[in-house]
């Protein structure tokens, strides 16, 4: 298999350092497949994605699932996200997606964002979570003023196409209720939305998959699907499974030569993340920092922050190009000063925690759910790191599918349905992000 960055950003056996590992005790040391076995159908990836379809798979169908992780489980996205659970998941304008797909089917792919959001919620009450949930809204923050009046324009649209409960604040509004400073220039929020702590939410989530006798296998790194006449047969370094349908939820961690028509359709990004120390109530006093709620502000290559139940700040943006543990380190330091340049006076406060993780992007710019043609391999990915809201109601549209075979069955927007298209000269995608990276740069310098 071949990974487009660095190989220290798959060092699958490695334990990411988080802020979450540190708030978070829970270690479930399941077993690793080191035998021969089968099962009706296996998923491969343990984040959001795949423990959501395989629950699903028990619990509304009663079949017989394994799951396997290349870490221990949840080691990809979902345990060291941001926490923000938004939406939409897309990187397209709505107003393109309009173009492309009309207006009915856009309405539908936010009326299904919507239920992602709400999903996400219920199942923390339903599987009994306690994974830290703050805030009851989403805030974009206008980080110049000549913003202010595009995303109270963008607000406008949600409330009357999309039946969204949006807010809009100026800048004075928004120092009383969000946070003041020299980035602020005006809000808006939209709902649903809240925070969470993202791994205790995937623990959380696992707990109840073997609670409903999920069989999951950690440290096991699928690195062969061999086809034969009625199944497949999953190999690992130790050990092997036979079956007969196979999940895809590998999201942003995909490695190419899995599955051949997988190969060549998604665009890895890395996603940083530091974390500062505690800050006094003093500190925070000097913006009026008082939200909870998730925050990202409207640049191209946008900032996502939110004040931590313990008053820390966690500060994240697009990620390093390369993927080696220097360039993480590099990177850290870039986004300190962002930070810091947002909010001056806090230039003297220590960043206590970074580390970073794979979003998967596309061309499609939207999540893609289906099924492979005449293959029983089916896939949910590319949620353009919106993946607290959509990946496990992914995974719940994923089940329906598995069960039935027949993509038509897929009642969701068809903006969901399908894969997206392969890049041309498929080596050359980070150099094509890169070449992205630079032009949404000088746009942002520009404020445009
Ligand atoms: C730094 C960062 C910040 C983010 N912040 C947010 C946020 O605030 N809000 C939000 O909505 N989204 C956020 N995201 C995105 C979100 O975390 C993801 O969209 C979501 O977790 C995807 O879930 P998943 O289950 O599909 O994939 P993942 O959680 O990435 O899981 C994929 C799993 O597949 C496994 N795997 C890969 N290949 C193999 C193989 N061959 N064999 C076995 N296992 C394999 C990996 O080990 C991994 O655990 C962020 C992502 C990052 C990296």
């Amino acid at each position: 298999m071949n990974n487009l960055y660095h190989p220290d950003i798959y060092k699958f056996d490695t334990p990411i350092k988080s802020y979450w590992e540190d708030t978070s005790n829970t270690n479930f040391d399941l077993e690793k497949l080191n035998k021969d076995t089968s099962a009706e159908i296996v998923v491969i990836g343990g984040g959001y994605t795949g423990l959501s379809c395989a629950i699903n798979l028990i619990e509304n169908y009663n079949l017989d699932v394994i799951l396997v992780d290349a870490g221990k489980i949840g080691w990809g996205a979902s345990s060291r996200n941001g926490g923000f659970c938004s939406f939409p998941p897309s990187k397209m304008p709505y107003q393109k997606m309009q173009k492309i797909y009309g207006r009915e089917e856009t309405r539908r792919f936010f009326k299904n964002s919507i239920e992602g959001s709400n999903y996400t919620r219920n199942i923390i009450k339903d599987y009994k979570i306690d994974c830290d949930v703050t805030g009851d809204k989403n805030f974009i923050v206008a980080h110049h003023p000549s913003k202010f009046g595009q995303i109270k324009e963008q607000a406008e649209i949600y409330r009357k196409e999309f039946g969204i409960e949006t807010n809009i604040y100026s800048k004075e509004e928004f120092s009383e209720i969000g946070h003041g400073g020299i980035g602020q220039f005006g809000a808006v929020s939209y709902k649903p939305g809240f925070a969470i702590n993202p791994l205790k939410f995937v623990n959380g989530i696992t707990h109840y998959a073997i609670s409903k006798k999920l069989k999951i296998f950690e440290h096991t790194l699928i690195t062969k699907v061999e086809k034969n006449l009625d199944n497949y047969i999953l190999r690992s370094k130790e050990g092997s499974i036979k079956t007969k349908k196979i999940v895809i939820a590998t999201n942003g961690f995909y490695q190419e030569g899995l599955i051949p028509q997988l190969n060549s359709r998604i665009l890895p990004v890395i996603s940083n993340i530091i974390v500062t120390r505690k800050l006094t109530n003093e500190e925070l006093d000097a913006y009026n920092f008082k939200t909870y709620n998730p925050i990202v502000n409207c640049r191209n290559l946008l900032h996502y922050y939110r004040k931590l139940p313990d008053n820390r700040i966690l500060f994240g943006t697009r990620g390093d190009l390369v993927g080696s543990d220097k360039s993480n380190e590099e990177m850290s330091k870039k986004i300190e000063v962002f930070l810091k340049s947002i909010f001056p006076s806090w230039s003297n406060i220590n960043i206590e925690y970074k580390w970073r993780g794979l979003i998967a992007l596309s061309q499609k710019l939207t999540p893609s759910i289906g099924k492979i043609q005449d293959e029983e391999i089916y896939y949910g990915f590319g949620y353009s790191g919106v993946g607290v809201s959509s990946a496990p109601w992914t995974g719940k549209q994923l089940s329906k599918l598995v069960f039935s075979s027949n993509s038509k069955d897929l009642e969701i927007s068809k903006i969901y349905k399908g894969l997206p298209k392969k890049f041309i000269f498929p080596k050359l995608r980070i150099l094509y992000f890169r070449m992205a990276v630079w032009f949404y740069m000088i746009k942002d310098k520009l404020n445009i």
